[in-house]
């Protein structure tokens, strides 16, 4: 049995880590990057568009047996200090996080950025100089649905939003369920928020250069978010592996709960072709939007790298082991 195969095996049978002998065990297995790991490496807070504290995600998180988190707050670092301490609280090894909006080929790309000094100054400026177009934004998006008869809608967005500097589109789907001009925030997004709808207001994001730079410099690895979200064409998804790539983006996230099965096969190739560590996270939200709960999704299939790998030393330990 190799050294990786005997501490994920051990780690297996004891479950939570305790006494020393296992404690190696269990940074071993960090090391050896074990894809069975359940690891949560992409959610949401009231910092951005969730609707939970850091703290109880935190404990959401624990209760369904994650043992490596990342809260990933959009375009924001500000809950990572409370997202820290509630992990350490709930036994649960912890990674930095936030998830930077780009523009990339005319669309907004998400990239992941896990395991960085969160008060890098250069991350911590480029985070608010990304996050300080979302106040004209919100405002211009507000006018658009007055047009087609929503009034209030930017007021009502800013009641829904934890962080004035965060406002974003999941405020006002929010807003409008509230209101009942439609039944779900799925609706809200299919008939006002996506592009070519009356809300929806074109935003020029980061550039993928500057937000993969600015992770890394942190110290940090950058990850391509749901990449089968982004509907490119085989070429554009091309350009963008292989531009992040050569700016020093080096994750995918592989299993999501934006991917299907079949993406996860598809995303798990696209890592081999392009020697991308793999990531694993729910992307949750909110106990009453999100379809994907936090810590459930399967694990990564076997045969990658995943990110908590070159990540070992990176990762803030609890005491608990
Ligand atoms: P923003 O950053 O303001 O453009 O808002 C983007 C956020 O809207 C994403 O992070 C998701 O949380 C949410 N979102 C995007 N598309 C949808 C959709 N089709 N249904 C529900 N939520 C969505
Ligand atoms: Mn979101
Ligand atoms: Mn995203
Ligand atoms: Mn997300």
């Amino acid at each position: 049995m190799s050294r990786c195969d005997a501490a994920n095996s051990a780690v297996a049978r004891q479950g939570k880590a305790t006494t020393t002998r296992v404690i190696r065990k269990w940074n071993e297995r960090l090391k050896c990057g074990v894809t069975s790991l359940n690891a949560d490496l992409h959610c949401h807070s009231v910092v951005s568009d969730g609707t939970l504290t850091p703290e109880a995600l935190a404990a959401r998180a624990a209760l369904h047996g994650v043992q490596l988190w990342a809260l990933t707050d959009h375009d924001e670092v500000g809950g990572q200090d409370r997202a820290i301490a509630a992990a350490h609280a709930q036994g649960m090894d912890y990674l930095t996080g936030a998830e930077i909006s780009v523009t990339f080929a005319g669309k907004t790309v998400h990239i992941v950025g896990l395991g960085f000094d969160h008060r890098n100054p250069a991350l911590v400026q480029g985070l608010y100089a990304t996050r300080n177009g979302r106040g004209p934004r919100a405002q211009e998006m507000g006018t658009e649905l007055a047009k087609v008869g929503i009034k209030g809608a930017y007021e009502g967005a800013l009641t829904y939003a934890g962080n004035p500097e965060l406002v974003s589109r999941t405020h006002f789907a929010r807003f409008l369920v509230e209101t009942k001009v439609c039944k779900d925030t799925n609706e809200v997004f299919k008939r006002f928020l996506t592009e070519g709808k009356p809300g929806f207001v074109p935003h020029r994001w980061a550039h993928l250069k500057d937000a993969v730079q600015w992770i890394v410099e942190a110290g940090g690895m950058a990850v391509v978010a749901h990449p089968a979200r982004y509907d490119f064409t085989p070429t554009e998804e091309y350009a963008l592996f292989t531009e992040f790539k050569s700016h020093g983006g080096q994750g995918v996230e592989v299993v999501t709960g934006s991917h299907t099965t079949a993406e996860y096969a598809e995303y798990a190739d696209i890592a081999r072709e392009f020697g991308l560590y793999a990531s694993r996270g729910s992307d949750f939200h909110s106990p009453d939007e999100s379809h994907t709960e936090l810590g459930t999704l399967p694990t990564l299939p076997a045969g990658l790298t995943p990110v908590w790998e070159p990540l070992a030393d990176r990762v803030l330990r609890t005491s608990s082991h």
